[in-house]
């Protein structure tokens, strides 16, 4: 027996359901809808989080600083990092080269900015960095961002970016975080009060956005007054978080502040439940940890 003849019934057999499906009438014409996964097939996880880390300029440990952001964060949400550290030796009117493409943001779901240039100018440069988060990529700001292009004048696009406006900070020292919206999911969590461990920054907020919400102050001993130092805001179609807190590295490797920069770059994508943990699949991603540590023999 040759497998010529059964072939040839299989593919007639075939042919009579092709012409009667081609057949029917319209109502029946709809594309199928593609067929069920079969069950035994595992859920895929959901993807991390693509974060660019955008850092460099003078007066910061940049080089430390982005390990412990991006450990940091690691070990509290499901993320995947590109890091771009350029210009800590350019001073403070370096242009950062990414922002030269309009297109610097695409294909990443968040920037987080820890970036420190005071004096660059540059309107059509500075409104790239402000149009690509307008357009929908969420943003986390960070401590020296909050300074960066202030020496510009006549045009406000980054600052309502940010959520604030400041062009100085108080003299370094110690001081308490207290929170001012406890309830919101990037607050949960968060200590009544967390003391720096060591000196940072008390950045004198001159104006809260409208859109913005203040979510943590700081007393201000030479400005009399609480000082806003972590917020969330919107801009365009971007969710923003930001702090002014983060010029030491202890403070960017203290886990009050990691907890709340990972909660709120979670917030920024959607990604953080009223509770302020992270949803389903976002948080550590288990794929992460060391190799191996499992199979000791
Ligand atoms: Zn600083």
């Amino acid at each position: 027996m040759t497998p010529t003849r059964p072939t040839f019934v299989a593919l007639a057999f075939a042919w009579t359901l092709m012409s009667a499906a081609a057949a029917a009438p319209a109502a029946d014409s709809a594309p199928a809808a593609p067929a069920p996964a079969p069950a035994t097939q595992p859920v895929a996880a959901p993807k991390p989080i693509k974060a660019l880390l955008i850092t460099g300029g003078p007066y910061h440990d940049y080089t430390a600083q982005k390990t412990l952001l991006t450990e940091g964060i690691d070990k509290r949400a499901n993320v995947a990092w590109t890091i771009y550290h350029m210009g800590d030796k350019g001073g403070t009117a370096f242009k950062l080269p990414i922002y030269e493409s309009p297109d610097w943001a695409k294909g990443y779901d968040v920037i987080v900015h820890n970036e420190c240039f005071a004096d660059v100018q540059d309107e059509a440069f500075i409104k790239r960095v402000t149009a690509a988060h307008a357009a929908g990529v969420p943003g986390v700001f960070i401590h020296c961002c909050m300074h960066t292009f202030r020496a510009v004048k006549g045009f406000d696009d980054y600052r309502h970016l940010l959520g604030v406006t400041t062009v100085r900070h108080e003299k370094a020292r110690s001081f308490e975080v207290k929170p001012a919206a406890p309830d919101h999911p990037v607050m949960k969590g968060f200590p009544a009060a967390f003391k720096t461990p060591v000196p940072d920054e008390v950045y004198v907020i001159d104006k809260v956005w409208p859109d913005c919400t203040v979510l943590a102050t700081a007393y201000g001993e030479e400005t009399k007054k609480d000082q806003p130092c972590a917020w969330v805001n919107r801009y365009g179609k971007a969710k923003v978080f930001g702090t002014t807190l983060g010029h030491p590295t202890e403070v960017i490797g203290s886990d009050p502040f990691l907890d709340t920069v990972a909660r709120g770059l979670l917030w920024t994508c959607d990604k953080l439940g009223d509770d302020g943990k992270p949803a389903a699949g976002y948080g550590p991603a288990a794929a992460k940890e060391p190799a191996g540590t499992a199979a000791k023999p």
